[in-house]
């Protein structure tokens, strides 16, 4: 069509600015506000790179009998290239940060692992051999098959390594169709990305410093790309609705990761905002490295004892940066995790001792196997059946009673490694006095067969406490306390326990509050019995790290405090502006409200007069 020549109707002064002004009105974007869930905090400002989905259309078609071999053949191919992809990704990940590339690393392994033989590949062999369909058809119809049956445990976790084997089928489907794998070629330095869903592999992708922030329109807190984010310290909000039809490449995009917010084509005035912000941010981290020296100690000198929280051994670097004053919750699930054996006794000592001698002294605290409920470990599925409620099933503690010499093997490397310096035990998920009588017998029984071996270990022998994360045990809290050295009370679970709230389901992410007063009561209760018992006490769950509940907690009688590296000076910092009697009366207070709101309200009038 031709466009009619600018002025050609009515009288205009000056018809060339008219047209030029309509194209700018036009360009001129609106901002708009889209909200999601803040995995990882931070602000970050760059222009939108919109991810395509990766997903290829595929179209069935029959196989004559004489050609299956010729077709398995070809999938078998695929398969290979597949397993060449990864390898790739896996040796381009190595330049990532250490932590990022241990977390991928696993998740590229898992990828080949299900490459090597799995129902997914095996499945689709079979299909092309019964069904005899062409392998884009077979790896689709394995696909849905295999995800009607995860559909029906509505797991977390098991919907996350759904995920991992769409992933994987994503990328057969691509090698058999000989599209070339996704790459962030043209991504510009400060991108934000914009993406319905981000896998592991497509990280592997990504350049750390040409990302600034991440959005997708799937996934939740615990998804792999929200641990991805953290790791590599990069603000992003994910589970955002509308977000892939609402923005084009090379908007203008504000992450905002604290509040789960992402504004696209800021007006001036709120773009100027955020920059401000993010510069206040940069200030605010340049001031907190000063305190790492300083001692945790509030304005009328109580001392607070900071320890840190680590998955991976790998992490205790960042523990002494901080300046902790110990390990207050080693996650040793963690070396159980993607890996085709058992870690045995020796391997654990080595890692329990080689950690203990880093941290020269100060005390490393070792969570015995917290398996089962959204942590699962592949070689120990034949004793980890599907169960209706895994939260509620076989996990942690009952886990590690149902296979006591797994139990064991954790207690002599613990015991062992003790030798070279302060080491705890530490028990997850105790609901009652029988357990931590058992395991008190199973470390006694360790111990002396270890002396009759004459191997060297720790003497006295190291301090036992348990994890209060379940109502049952908060509430059995002096019976427990009289048989354990330590409570550490895990307010992660005891929210979601307490509230019947799961903490890893965006859905009621939303009803998931620590500050409800049921779960305020039962910390109270057990700080008061451990008081009592004269047993120290700490908080190791994510509260512990946020500076809105430390005069609280510290108000009811909590003086240590475990968290990620990551957030131990900010919580020095709100430590050092308290004051132990003015902490007392807003724990008071707030012990008297019933609306968590109220109690929020309360934490943060504290907050303002720090
Ligand atoms: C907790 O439940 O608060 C806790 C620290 O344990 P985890 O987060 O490992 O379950
Ligand atoms: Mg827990």
């Amino acid at each position: 069509m031709k466009s009619k020549a600018p002025g050609a109707k009515g009288p205009q002064k000056d018809p060339l600015s008219a047209v030029k002004k309509a194209r700018a009105l036009k360009k001129q974007k609106t901002e708009r506000l889209f909200e999601g869930l803040g995995v990882s905090p931070g602000i970050a400002i760059g222009p939108a790179y919109v991810r395509e989905s990766g997903i290829v259309e595929v179209t069935e078609y029959a196989i004559p009998v004489k050609l299956i071999d010729k077709e398995i053949g070809r999938f078998e191919a695929a398969v290979n290239q597949a397993t060449r992809q990864l390898q790739s990704l896996k040796t381009k990940a190595s330049t990532l940060p250490a932590a990022t590339f241990e977390e991928l690393g696993y998740l590229l392994d898992a990828h080949l692992h299900m490459l090597r033989g799995s129902r997914l590949v095996r499945g689709v062999e079979a299909r092309i051999a019964k069904d005899r369909i062409n392998a884009e058809a077979a790896v689709q119809a394995e696909i849905a098959e295999i995800s009607k049956g995860f559909a029906a445990m509505d797991d977390a976790y098991l919907a996350a390594r759904m995920e991992d084997i769409r992933e994987v089928g994503v990328r057969l489907v691509r090698c058999l169709t000989k599209t070339p794998p996704l790459a962030f070629s043209t991504l510009t330095k400060g991108s934000i990305v914009i993406a319905e869903e981000l896998s592991p592999a497509d990280t592997a992708l990504l350049d750390p410093d040409r990302v600034s922030g991440f959005a997708t329109a799937l996934g939740g807190p615990e998804s792999h790309i929200a641990i991805m984010a953290r790791s590599m310290v990069i603000p992003a909000v994910l589970g955002v609705p509308g977000l892939i039809s609402g923005i084009k490449s090379g908007d203008q995009i504000i992450v905002d990761g604290n509040a789960g917010t992402l504004i696209v084509n800021p007006s001036p005035g709120i773009l100027n905002e955020y920059k401000q912000r993010r510069e206040a941010q940069k200030r605010i981290e340049r001031q907190l490295a000063k305190l790492k020296k300083l001692p945790a100690r509030t304005r009328d000198g109580t001392e607070i004892q900071l320890h840190a929280n680590i998955e991976l051994p790998r992490e205790q670097k960042n523990v002494l940066d901080c300046g902790a004053e110990g390990i207050g919750l080693l996650r040793s699930e963690f070396l159980y995790m993607n890996r085709d054996d058992l870690p045995g006794e020796e391997e654990q000592y080595k890692v329990y001792r080689d950690l203990l001698k880093a941290m020269k002294g100060r005390p490393v605290t070792v969570r015995t196997l917290d398996i089962g409920g959204e942590k699962l470990v592949s070689t120990l599925g034949e004793h980890l059946l599907p169960s209706a409620n895994p939260a509620l099933g076989l996990r942690a503690i009952r886990l590690s009673l149902k296979i006591p010499e797994l139990l064991a093997a954790q207690v002599a490397a613990a015991l062992r490694a003790g030798a070279h310096g302060p080491i705890r035990i530490l028990v997850p998920m105790v609901s009652g006095v029988s357990e931590i009588r058992q395991v008190r017998r199973i470390v006694k029984g360790v111990a002396q067969r270890l002396k009759r071996r004459k191997v060297e270990i720790a003497d006295p022998l190291p301090p036992l406490g348990i994890m209060i994360e379940t109502p049952g045990a908060a509430l059995s809290a002096d019976a427990l306390a009289d048989l354990c050295d330590f409570f550490a009370i895990g307010t992660n679970d005891l929210t979601m326990y307490t509230l019947a709230i799961d903490r890893g389901d965006e859905q009621v992410a939303h009803l998931y509050n620590p500050l409800h007063p049921s779960v305020l009561r039962l910390i109270q209760f057990t700080a008061a019995a451990a008081g009592r018992r004269g047993i120290p006490v700490s908080v190791c769950g994510e509260i512990a790290g946020d500076p809105r509940y430390v005069a609280l907690l510290l108000g009811l009688g909590i003086h240590e405090l475990s968290m990620s590296p990551a957030s131990l000076l900010r919580i020095k910092q709100r430590i050092r502006t308290i004051d132990m009697d003015a902490a007392r009366r807003l724990a008071s207070a707030v012990m008297e409200q019933t609306d968590p709101g109220r109690i929020t309200t309360l934490l943060d009038d504290f907050s303002a007069l720090a």
